[in-house]
């Protein structure tokens, strides 16, 4: 075998190189290979911000419902108070004119 540090020829068995002295290291030849790299943890993403959950969803849709809701009532009452007033009828419907 041959010293992994020098190269000079070592004798079977000695753990040291007579020649520089170097650590043999028995049964390797040439120098010995580097540590294999740490396979790298797969680190997960994170979103830059959270979305809404269910449960933050489902109150908004309720919200935005009544909120529609509301508009479109508003929108009603103020339709049929103006139908009625272009009508003539202002006087006899003063609650806005809420028929079909
Ligand atoms: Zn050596």
């Amino acid at each position: 075998m041959f010293c992994s540090n020098c190269g000079s020829s070592v004798a079977e068995g000695t753990a040291f190189c007579p020649v520089c002295g170097a650590r043999v290291a028995r049964g390797v030849a040439g120098p010995a290979q580097p540590p294999a790299a740490a396979p790298v943890a797969y680190v997960p993403v994170t979103p830059a911000f959270n979305y809404a959950t269910w449960g933050t969803r489902a109150v908004g849709y309720i919200i935005d419902a009544l909120l529609v809701s509301a508009g479109m009532a508003l929108l009603y009452v103020a339709l049929g108070t103006v139908l009625t007033g272009l009508a003539g009828l202002g006087g006899r419907y003063p609650g806005g004119g809420m028929y079909y």
